[in-house]
């Protein structure tokens, strides 16, 4: 289970995040939405602070950090934390220098100190789960967009986190590469992998989500299933949101 109490972060004098509140269930997929700017990229890199709140807490896989304005999170402590978690972002981010199998068992390897050999058949099974085996000697610059999109889904799973986190995964994607890539996520729901989204797809978001907030100014405006916050949402501001993007 993951649990999210009374978050809050600052930049200078800019409030991101004003009194955040989560819950998910092991297993379940938060998808977080809202206007540009309202928090949401703050909020997921959060979960496995490579943002360290301010204020609050965040209980994840059986730890639970607090977080105070005078005290400083221990490295070791981050580490730990970190280790729970594997990150999908907007550009990918592969190790350019590696090869595809390369890039899915150097995580294993340094951070679970697996041997090579079992590094390189994990790596070479969920290669296999993202349709990519057959690219495992190439270098992400030989792939597409989408493809480096999924050896990232892999590099991530490969570490066996307790949740995926996903910063837009398919921004920076052409139109035509957006559904391959949604595709893998999706399978990944339905094999029960806890993960929390960050998206604009708005199809895609309500097909995934067990979960769903809307974020404005550092506030979740709404929360529920899909169907509350994008069919029924209480607030006005809320409502006028979702009648731009339609
Ligand atoms: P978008 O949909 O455009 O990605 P978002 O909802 O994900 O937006 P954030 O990226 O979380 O929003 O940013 C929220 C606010 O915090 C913005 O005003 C942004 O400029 C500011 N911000 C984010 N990161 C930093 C940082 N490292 N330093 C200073 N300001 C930041």
């Amino acid at each position: 289970m993951i649990e999210i109490l009374d978050l809050h972060k600052s930049f200078g004098a800019l409030e991101v995040l004003r009194g955040i509140n989560v819950k998910l269930e092991h297993g379940k997929v938060l998808v977080i939405i809202g206007p540009s700017g309202s928090g949401k990229t703050t909020l997921l890199r959060c979960f496995n602070l490579l943002e360290v709140p301010d204020r609050g807490s965040i209980e994840l896989g059986g730890m639970k950090l607090s977080f105070t304005d005078s005290k400083t999170i221990s490295q070791h402590n981050v580490v730990s934390f970190r280790k729970k978690t594997g990150m999908v972002f907007q550009s990918y981010n592969l190790f350019p220098h590696m090869t595809v199998l390369g890039n899915v068992m150097e995580g294993q390897i340094t951070v679970q100190k697996r041997s090579k050999e079992d590094a390189r058949k994990r790596a070479l099974v969920l290669l296999e789960k993202v349709g990519l085996v057959d690219k495992a000697a190439s270098y992400p610059h030989q792939l597409s967009g989408g493809q480096q999109q999924r050896v990232a889904i892999a590099r991530a799973m490969a570490v066996e986190p307790e949740v995926l986190l996903f910063d837009e995964p398919t921004s920076a994607l052409d139109p035509e590469l957006v559904g391959e890539v949604l595709k893998v996520i999706k399978q990944l729901a339905t094999e029960g992998m806890t993960m929390v989204i960050v998206t604009h797809e708005m199809k895609f978001a309500a097909d995934v989500a067990d979960t769903m907030i809307l974020m404005e100014y550092g506030h979740i405006l709404e929360e529920g299933t899909p169907d509350d916050v994008l069919k029924h949402p209480k607030s006005k501001r809320a409502q006028q949101f979702l009648n731009r993007l339609s």
